[in-house]
This record gives C-alpha cells, sequence and structure tokens, in this order.
C-alpha cells in the first residue's frame, strides 16, 4: 500500500501531553507537520490553555485549533489519583467526585466534537481482588454511561498496568454490553505486562482509538515510537489484521535533555512516517 493510502487510513493523531503540561500554544508544530488531529488532555482542572465546562476558554481553545487545523477527535478524562481524581480511589467521597467531575467532561468532548473519551478505572496502589476491581469499574461506568447517551460521546476504557489488561477490560465490557464503550489500547502500557502486538488482537472491533509510545519495558516512559524497545514491526502487522482504521494517536511526552517542545513534535512526526514505512512494507 503506498504512503498515501496509509496516510488516510491511518492519520496521525498528538495528544496534548506532547506539549507543555497545560500550554497548547505550540499547536504551531502540529499545522507544520501536518499533524490534524489532536486529543485533549486537560491532566488539571485549571489547566490554562482549556478550562473545560468554560464557555469562552472552551471558544478560544477551538479558535486556536481552528487556526492550526487541528481536529480534537478525542478527550482524556481526569484521572490522576494524586489531586482526587480517582474514579475507583478507596475513599467512597473521593472516587464520587471525581466521577462527577468526569460526568462533566461529556458535555465539554461535546463542545470540542471530540468521539470518545478515554477513562482510567483501575489504580495499581489499590489492593484489591479482581472481583472488587470489577465492580468499582462498572459503578463508575453505570455513572458515566446516561452522559454518553446523552451526548452521543464513546467511552474508551483504556487498559494500564498487569492488573488491568485488555483481558479484564474485555470481561468489563461484556458484563456491561453497551454500544458506546469500547477500548483505548495504550501500546506502551500493554508492552510493560505483555507485548503490544498480542494486546491489540485481543481488541477485536471494541478498539476505538490508541495511545501509541516506547519504553524499555521497565517503566512508563512514554517515549516516542523506536526510541525503546518495543517491536513495531508486530505491532504493524496485529494492526493490519485488526482492521482498524483511524487515527494512530501519540501519546509521548517525553523530552529528551535539551530537545524543544517543537523538537519533540518533530521528532514524533517522523516516527510516525517511519510506522507507515512499516505499514507499506507489510501491505507490498
Ligand atoms: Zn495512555
Amino acid at each position: 500500500m503506498d504512503l498515501t493510502t496509509l496516510k488516510k487510513r491511518y492519520p496521525m493523531g498528538l495528544a496534548t501531553t506532547a506539549m507543555n503540561l497545560d500550554d497548547f500554544k505550540h499547536l504551531y508544530q502540529y499545522k507544520k507537520n501536518d499533524i490534524a488531529i489532536l486529543e485533549a488532555t486537560p491532566i488539571v482542572t485549571d489547566n490554562k490553555s482549556w478550562q473545560v465546562g468554560d464557555y469562552q476558554s472552551t471558544q478560544n481553545f477551538l479558535a486556536l485549533c481552528r487556526k492550526h487545523r487541528v481536529t480534537p477527535q478525542s478527550i482524556h478524562s481526569f484521572h490522576m489519583a494524586e489531586i482526587g481524581h480517582d474514579m475507583t480511589d478507596a475513599d467512597p467521597e473521593v472516587r464520587k467526585k471525581a466521577i462527577e467531575l468526569n460526568m462533566e467532561m461529556f458535555a465539554a468532548a461535546h463542545d470540542i466534537k471530540a468521539n470518545y473519551m478515554v477513562v482510567h478505572l483501575f489504580n495499581e496502589k489499590v489492593k484489591r481482588t479482581p472481583g472488587e476491581t470489577l465492580f468499582y469499574a462498572k459503578e463508575a461506568l453505570k455513572r458515566l454511561l446516561p452522559e454518553a447517551e446523552k451526548t452521543g460521546v464513546y467511552i474508551a476504557v483504556e487498559n494500564l498496568y498487569y492488573d488491568w489488561t485488555i483481558t479484564q477490560i474485555n470481561h468489563l465490557l461484556d458484563e456491561m454490553n453497551h454500544p458506546l464503550l469500547g477500548i483505548c489500547l495504550d501500546v506502551g502500557h500493554a508492552a510493560l505486562y505483555s507485548t503490544a502486538h498480542e494486546e491489540l488482537a485481543l481488541c477485536g472491533d471494541r478498539l476505538l482509538g490508541f495511545h501509541i509510545h516506547d519504553n524499555c519495558f521497565k517503566d512508563d516512559d512514554h517515549l516516542i515510537p523506536f526510541r525503546g524497545e518495543i517491536d513495531w514491526q508486530a505491532f504493524c502487522l496485529a494492526l493490519l489484521k485488526n482492521g482498524y482504521q483511524g487515527p494512530l494517536m501519540y501519546e509521548s511526552f517525553a523530552r529528551e535533555e535539551n530537545e524543544s517542545v517543537d523538537e519533540f513534535i518533530d521528532a514524533c512526526h517522523a516516527s510516525y512516517l517511519k510506522l507507515l514505512q512499516l505499514l507499506s512494507a507489510a501491505t507490498s
């Protein structure tokens, strides 16, 4: 398959985490690299580039996207346990507040025309049996799903480390059996407990999108692909086998020493072209 066809089938996406934490002004570098799709990851509620839920701030963010010809295709829920955003926290009050905060994210996702919202439904620091883990994930989804239904925004459950794999997520989605539920495959996380290609093979048609980044199988480094040790050729073969067509969303954010944000975005794009070369070789 030639590169033009592959670019259409698998356009590049880049999560806002590639820029400085809450500073989205480097979107001009997206435009320079022809990166037309982003995942909005606000991380903190007082994000200075986009205050989720604030009308004027949303308009400003959308105007910035238009200026740089970038479309937000997905949104990442608030998830940092350290700041009370864990929807499965051990403390019921924290859990309740985190779920309520993320319920409001659906309207925000709808406002920016995002197709889906990525959610974390597991915290490896809370000791639970697999049954309990599943229970709390289901409780969170039961609260979130009515908002998904109101807005038409899908929920993409992300795999996180050893005890929250695609197999577990498949159990969860089997039990919930809801058309607005799917999977966000985090390729870097998969490589820490299995392999990216084996986990991709388990996603089937539930795959809504990706978080693509690299590591050396020890830490969740969020490197640019080919800077770590993931077998990207095997990943590409699994991707072709899956039949998914849609953005290859990068969630790399770890810059090398002295690497600027702009250089980092350029390097992300160069790595995407390398992935396309692998895909092209695999299809010819
Ligand atoms: Zn991720």
